[in-house]
């Protein structure tokens, strides 16, 4: 399914969260697939690359004096440190999509949800996806062969901080059945999508036709 890319309406920031190795990056790369009119935001890391993450396209790899000066510059909407590595989303990246009329769909941590709920509390759309069970996620972060088991033990230490955090979200999507967390995860959007602040410009007409607007929530 498809939807137009010029939305037409106020776009979101559809921000999801989760402990690694909760799924989310499959999740989110699906609804990118299936969603023109999402921006997915490409953040700018100090950590390396790892083998087949292009530059440009899953991050901005950059060095940690070059994002400190992001940082002195005021240019990030967001940042955070996680697992010992710098991570944040420029502003630019926002203004251009908001520009554009695009939604942007952010896979950051709780540190970077948290700041930009604050920085957009009307646009923020905050999911956080959790595993299924403990034992389930360190099962998920073992079979993970790109890491070591010095950063596997580390992350599942994160693991535990993370999901403490799930309580500043709006949706919680237990991702035990992938089909199912993703008809969950499309939901929400298509939903968010509907919400009164966001409403169409055939929804806006209809109550400017019938001059409802005094109706409207204040
Ligand atoms: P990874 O290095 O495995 O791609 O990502 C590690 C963690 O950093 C994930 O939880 C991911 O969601 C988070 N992350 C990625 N980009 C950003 C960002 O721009 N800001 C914040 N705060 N977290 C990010």
């Amino acid at each position: 399914m498809s939807s137009s890319g010029v939305l037409g309406r106020k776009p979101m920031l559809l921000v999801v969260s989760s402990p690694s190795g909760a799924g989310k990056t499959t999740l989110t790369r699906r609804l990118m697939v299936d969603f023109d009119s999402l921006t997915f935001s490409i953040s700018y890391t100090t950590r390396p690359p790892r083998e087949g993450e292009q530059d440009g396209q899953d991050y901005h790899f950059v060095d940690a004096a070059a994002f400190e000066t992001m940082v002195s510059e005021d240019r990030f909407a967001e940042h955070a440190t996680v697992h010992g590595n710098r991570y944040g989303t420029a502003d630019a990246q926002i203004r251009e999509a908001f520009a554009a009329g695009r939604d942007v769909l952010f896979d950051i941590d709780y540190q970077g949800g948290r700041q930009l709920k604050a920085k957009y509390p009307a646009e923020a759309v905050m999911v956080f996806v959790l595993p299924p069970s403990m034992e389930v996620l360190a099962g998920r972060l073992r079979n993970r062969a790109t890491d070591s088991e010095d950063i596997i033990r580390r992350r599942l230490e994160k693991a535990v901080d993370e999901l403490g955090h799930y309580h500043a979200y709006e949706f919680l999507v237990v991702n035990d059945d992938l089909e199912l967390a993703y008809d969950q995860l499309r939901a929400i959007y298509l939903a968010a999508t509907c919400r009164w602040d966001r409403r169409s410009p055939m929804a806006e007409a209809l109550i400017h036709e019938a001059n409802l607007d005094e109706f409207g929530p204040q």
